[in-house]
């Protein structure tokens, strides 16, 4: 039976490598974790029953609090009333290849922060995952009938066949929805374009939390140039199921130029080719680029700024921590990266001092 407290406690399997082993979760914000060996045994249906607030969904809780819909709210607009645990919403977060080093990421996330953290020899790395075995694994074991949305993480997914492999299997294309979270630094090719054009409707989650020099420090070493390009040109070849999401993570260097990316997308890319809206998904940055960490005083000049919007509210829900972490990381990587925050976001230096 469906839960009625979050549907993706029951039907929602998030897939994805913990410590070199295969977990499954209710969903990717979720720390409910089952290890792939107990997949089949009591511990899904104990985690179908559960019906109330765990420490486990506390992301929920707190966009809840924060007066934003939650995942959990929308999980009854993914999820239909089943009589099983059937898998309906599937995440595929398995293969971490990455031609990205983004400053909110990490080397657990992405093969090329592994490579610099070994090459600065900051401390030397080899996550050397399974990660073929574990594809494999969820390839023959998953039951793929009823999947009705797959979102696929990375890394950057359209680095790997990864994504093919598993569009391959969906029995019934026309009633499924496929996300990407992706970087837009690949625009694939007229094969993946294809199988594209059979599923329902493809969300095209492009990460972008800033434009020109600002996205080039964030998503470091990507550019911003090659990726509106790219943008552009996918508008131009994609099928018309392919609607733009903007996915923009809400950091404390970036929030106060939030403006730049709402006038970019109006101006550029504001619907896809058929004239579907594109859509900015805000959500918080957490570990060391926090939003809370975003002084008090920038808080004020970005209240002022945006009176009523989205952006105010969110950070208004975060209590204050010391941005020292973001100082840090920004001493020792941005030396290495001929990088210079200062001059990347001159408007908010001030703030970082006091
Ligand atoms: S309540 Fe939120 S965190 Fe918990 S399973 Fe549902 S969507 Fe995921």
């Amino acid at each position: 039976m469906s839960n009625q407290f979050c549907r993706f406690l029951s039907n929602g399997y998030s897939f994805q490598i913990l410590n070199q082993s295969l977990v499954v979760k209710p969903c990717c914000w979720s720390s409910n974790t089952i290890h792939i060996d107990q997949y089949y045994d009591q511990k899904i249906k104990e985690r179908a029953k559960i019906n109330y607030w765990t420490n486990d969904c506390r992301v929920c809780q707190e966009q809840e609090n924060g007066g934003q819909k939650s995942f959990r709210q929308s999980s009854f607009d993914i999820v239909p009333e089943v009589n099983s645990t059937a898998p309906i919403a599937l995440d595929i977060n398995l293969d971490m290849t990455c031609n990205a080093a983004c400053v909110i990421c990490g080397p657990e996330a992405s093969t090329l922060w592994e490579k610099q953290y070994n090459k600065n020899k900051i401390f030397t790395i080899n996550q050397q995952s399974n990660h073929e075995s574990y594809l494999s694994t969820i390839l023959n074991n998953v039951d793929f009938n009823n999947v009705k949305r797959v979102k696929f993480f990375g890394g950057e997914p359209l680095l790997t066949d990864t994504h093919i492999k598993i569009l391959e299997k969906i029995p019934n294309p026309s009633q499924c929805d496929v996300w990407y979270t992706t970087n837009a630094s690949i625009v694939p090719k007229e094969n993946i374009l294809n199988i594209w054009k059979k599923f329902k409707l493809i969300y095209f989650e492009a990460s972008i939390d800033g434009i020109d020099e600002r996205f080039d420090y964030i998503r470091w070493p990507l550019s911003w140039t090659k990726i509106e390009q790219n943008l552009l040109n996918l508008r131009a070849i994609a099928p018309g199921n392919l609607l733009f999401r903007i996915n923009h993570t809400l950091n404390p260097f970036n929030a106060y130029y939030y403006e730049e990316i709402e006038n970019w997308v109006e101006q550029k890319l504001d619907t896809n080719r058929l004239g579907d809206k594109t859509e900015i998904n805000i959500h918080p940055c957490w570990g060391t680029w926090d939003l809370k960490k975003t002084p008090m005083s920038l808080r004020e000049k970005i209240y002022k700024k945006y009176p009523d919007h989205i952006i105010s509210k969110i950070i208004l829900s975060h209590s204050f921590e010391s941005y020292q972490s973001i100082l840090n990381f920004t001493d020792q990587w941005d030396p290495i990266r001929k990088n210079n925050w200062k001059q990347t976001f001159p408007d908010i230096v001030k703030y970082f001092s006091e």
